[in-house]
């Protein structure tokens, strides 16, 4: 048995910063990695879609040179084989940085291998028994696989077999209609393919507010994507050489072929195969692992960190629970999960940039607000640029005037939306954006422009 004062099992975005942290304050420290250093958002999430993502966006306006004032002497064509090499350059240069920035730190041990607990303070790594006083879990997330009838005969794909896709899929049926489906769904699009997103619900991207998945489902539509809403699936099979799924739906037809299937259903914990039971963590009905407030769990010494705690899905989310952990162990600090404020993007184009509350939830709040609200194509910057799809939208408090919400769904609206988080945090009324000079010509720039036309938000609630 080798005894570590810490050992960190994962290394996806928040455990290589606390290994450093850890090991630079004097700590003997052991990280174990049973996969790709530097786990989804380097190898099969963020890093590689929003490079795919950029190869898209080229084409895409490479399609549209007539409008810009060029040709391009014919028909745009992708090469796969070219746009994966790309990924698989900038991922590799990510994944080689994490594992180099680790088995470079001084007190510091890597193992390869997976881990499970044995006890709460031991872990086995293979043939080895690691312990430590802390453990700090950051085993991430993989695709949740619905229970589908067919589908595990006829070969689909996921967000992380995806990765692997060097060719041009005919027509690419994805299902699921949230954040991972829509880039994934656009970006084949714009590389060529027929795209058809089938979604349970009667919107897209249903926790977003209702004009916010209208405007989205318009420009995918615009762009010839097919969108089937209230389309269950009940059923999958081949059929020559498609995948036929079968839909339970009002409208449109009961089969939908296509060439390829990606299942974009959601994420579920890495939390099955860790052996918590034999250290006693508790996880909730959904296999997430319960942490407090300062994401410790229920067994003293052992933090759980990143998207396996239920409390955030997103790469700053977990890097943020780095920070939270590190300042309340090594600076005496008092952060807390709670202290964040929700904010996200969605990487179609144009981008959603979200912070804070919806104005759905704002509406069942019951809290007197106030909305201003611009189209993209009232925005110079955007007209400027060709890319007038989308609005922002603002919503404060009528009687605090903190600002509560706000989505920016346009071009830059994934930048343009720190103006109004960086707001919330100082907790400043929306009198200081309001009254701030913005640099012309940017998305932002109309920030306080919009504060100007501030009004009540129409009764009655419509929208949920
Ligand atoms: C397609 C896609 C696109 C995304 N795009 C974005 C985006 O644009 N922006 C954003 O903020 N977020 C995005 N996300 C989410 C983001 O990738 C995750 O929230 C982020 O990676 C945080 O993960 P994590 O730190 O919890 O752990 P992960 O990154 O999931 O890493 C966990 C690591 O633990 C390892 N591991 C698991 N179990 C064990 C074990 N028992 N022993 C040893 N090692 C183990 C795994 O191999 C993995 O390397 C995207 C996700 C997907 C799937």
């Amino acid at each position: 048995m080798t005894s570590y004062d810490a050992i960190i099992i994962g290394t996806g975005q928040a455990g290589p910063p606390l290994a450093r942290r850890l090991a630079a304050s004097g700590m003997a420290v052991a990280v174990v990695e049973r996969g790709r250093f530097g786990g989804t958002c380097v190898n099969t999430g963020c890093t590689p879609t929003k490079t795919l993502v950029a190869s898209a966006y080229a084409a895409h306006l490479a399609r549209r040179g007539a409008d810009y004032g060029f040709d391009t002497g014919g028909e745009v064509k992708v090469d796969m084989k070219r746009v994966k090499a790309r990924q698989d350059y900038v991922v590799g240069l990510s994944t080689r940085g994490v594992e180099r920035s680790l088995r470079a730190q001084e007190n510091c041990r890597v193992y390869q291998g997976h881990a499970r607990f044995v006890s709460p303070r031991e872990l086995a790594v293979g043939s080895e028994i690691l312990s430590a006083e802390r453990i700090f879990i950051n085993v991430g997330g993989r695709a949740a696989v619905p229970d589908i009838p067919g589908l595990g005969d006829i070969g689909y794909f996921i967000n992380s077999s995806m990765m692997n896709v060097d060719f041009l899929p005919r027509h690419l049926l994805v299902l699921g209609g949230s954040y991972i489906g829509l880039e994934f769904g656009q970006m084949y699009r714009r590389f060529g393919s027929e795209v058809t997103i089938v979604e349970i619900g009667p919107r897209l991207t249903p926790r977003e507010d209702a004009d916010v998945s209208d405007a989205i489902a318009g420009f995918l539509a615009r762009e010839g994507i097919a969108l089937r809403l209230n389309a269950t699936c009940v059923s999958v099979s081949r059929r020559g050489g498609d995948v036929v799924m079968r839909v339970d739906c009002r409208d449109g037809a009961p089969e939908i072929a296509g060439s390829h299937l990606l299942i974009a259903t959601g994420r579920r914990p890495n939390t099955d195969d860790l052996g918590l039971e034999h250290a006693g963590v508790a996880l909730d009905r959904r296999g997430f692992i319960t942490v407090d407030d300062e994401l410790r769990t229920n067994v003293p010494g052992i933090w759980a960190l990143g998207d396996c705690n239920g409390k955030g899905a997103f790469t700053h989310t977990s890097w943020n629970d780095f920070e939270i952990v590190a300042a309340n162990l090594l600076d005496n600090g008092h952060r807390r999960v709670s202290d964040r404020i929700p904010a996200y993007a969605l990487y179609t184009d144009p981008p959603l940039g979200r912070a804070g509350m919806t104005e759905a939830e704002i509406r069942r709040s019951g809290r007197r607000a106030l909305v201003a609200r611009i189209a993209m194509e009232d925005v110079s910057r955007a007209f400027e640029k060709g890319e007038t799809e989308g609005f922002m939208k603002i919503l404060v408090d009528a009687d605090t005037k903190e600002i509560l919400g706000a989505s920016f769904l346009g071009t830059s609206g994934d930048e343009a939306i720190h103006c109004v988080l960086d707001t919330m945090y100082a907790r400043a009324p929306y009198t200081v954006l309001q009254r701030a000079m913005h640099i012309h010509p940017t998305v932002a720039e109309f920030i306080p422009t919009m504060l100007d036309d501030l009004a009540p938000l129409a009764e009655p609630a419509l929208q949920g």
